[in-house]
Formats: C-alpha cells, structure tokens, sequence
C-alpha cells in the first residue's frame, strides 16, 4: 500500500466525530509569489465538499488570512473557519460578532503601518482588522539580504510597540491581541464535539496546532523547498501540496463509502 493509502487507513480508523482541519496556503493551496493570486485546485475543492457532507466527520480551514481573504478562495458550506491565525473563529454558518480594539492597541497598529507605508512598500501586505502582516517572499527570490532586513525591521518595530510578533518563513505578522492556530484548533474540536482530528500545516505556525492534533489523533507536516525548522517529531509527513490531494481525495472517497 502507498504511503498515502496507508495514512487513509490511520484516519478512517479514527473515532467519529473526527474533525478534519486544514491550514491553507501551502496546504491545500500551492505558494505563489502573490498570495492574492493563490487559488485551491478546483479537485481539492470538490473533495473537500465530500468531506463537509459526509456524516461523522467536520470540516475546518485554519487560516492565517482575513475572513474576507479567504472567501475569495473558496465558498464550502457547513465548514468551520478560524481566521487572522484564530483571532476569530466561526462555526458552520455563523457570521462574524463586530470586533473592537482598545485605542492604544489601534495606535500601536497604526504606527507600524506608517513603517510599513514608508519603509516597506516592496513587501506584500496583508492588512487585517487586528494584525498587518509583512510578507517577503518575492523579494527573498531576488534580493535574500533585503527580505532578512525587512523581517528584522518589522520583529523590532512591532516588539518595541508591545505587538505581538509572528514568526513565519517568509513572514512577519505584528498582532494587536495574541492568537494561534492551536487555541483555534482546540476551540473547534471543543465546540464541535469531536472525538478525533486530523490537522495539516506547513509553516512554523501551524506547529501548535500539529502537536494538538497528535494528542488527540494526527498531526501532518506538508514539506516545501522553503522549509525553516524541523517539524514536530511527532508529525506524520507529507511531501507536496499535490500529496496532500491525493489524501483528501482518497479520504472523500472512502469516507463516504
Ligand atoms: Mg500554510
């Protein structure tokens, strides 16, 4: 049996209700140079909307992007969705609560974006209702030394503001309030009511949410050429985006049957 085989095997033998959660980019979806650009591969859509239909089994994306960035990617219904790295997460159907920063929080965002207005306007960015991200992977294919200031500048500057700084591999992200995909993830199956969970991720960020997932079921690692630190020990891996829908695809196949 292929090794992917196999690891359909593990996960239809976990107890029902089992959530299945999926980080996005680099996932599900290939890493381009644009993340507005990204899209999820028209197969890995309709197997993922087997998996939301089928019965005994949840569906959540664990995303870092903003709820209106995602839903430019994909429109499944009856999903769970944690957004902004679960600075909101939101059950099937459920619409967003408005959200409000305390003014010294907002003043604190604010300034970084001037930096990023006036200093960092190579970089993609991601504007967000309680973060900005600075990503750098375009200018890291070019200019390697430029990316590394870029993210040094944007780890002290969002420090010295008393943000909070998230550290991904092309990425810095200043967080006006603190989450992480492994508060989301254990919110989900907790509010879910499932017994089991399979997560999947490929940056540094989705490692609290890869050791949930092996305590109460299977944590994957997706691996990329850009790679930066070793993934949990406990991680399941997986090679590609191209063998992480090959997964889905089994699983939506055999789970239904
Ligand atoms: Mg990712």
């Amino acid at each position: 049996m292929s090794r992917v085989g196999a690891l359909v095997e593990s996960l239809l033998e976990l107890e029902r209700p089992l959530l299945v959660a999926l980080d996005v980019d680099g996932t599900i979806s290939p890493i381009v140079r644009d993340p507005d650009l990204a899209r999820i591969p028209a197969s890995t859509l309709s197997s993922l909307e087997t998996l939301a239909r089928a019965p005994g089994v949840g569906l959540a994306l664990i995303t870092g992007r903003a709820l209106s960035s995602i839903a430019r990617m994909e429109q499944l219904e009856g999903i769970w969705r944690a957004v902004e790295h679960g600075g909101l997460v939101l059950g099937p159907g459920q619409a967003p609560a408005p959200r409000e920063l305390t003014p010294e929080r907002r003043e604190a965002l604010d300034l970084f974006q001037h930096w990023v207005e006036t200093r960092a306007q190579d970089a993609f960015i991601e504007y967000k209702p309680q973060a900005i991200a600075v990503h750098v992977r375009a200018i890291a294919s070019e200019d390697p030394a430029r990316a590394a200031k870029l993210l040094g500048e944007a780890d002290e500057l969002a420090q010295n503001l008393g943000l909070h700084v998230r550290r991904g591999k092309a990425l810095r992200e200043a967080e006006a309030i603190h989450h992480d995909k492994g508060h989301a993830l254990a919110e989900i199956f907790e509010r879910s009511g499932a017994s089991s969970v399979f997560f999947a991720g490929d940056d540094l960020t989705d490692f609290p949410a890869i050791e949930f997932a092996t305590r109460h079921g299977v944590g994957a690692f997706v691996c990329s050429d850009e790679q930066r630190g070793a993934p949990p020990a406990s991680a399941t891996l997986l090679q590609s985006v191209d063998e992480m829908a090959q997964l889905l695809q089994q699983l939506a196949e055999r789970i239904t049957r």
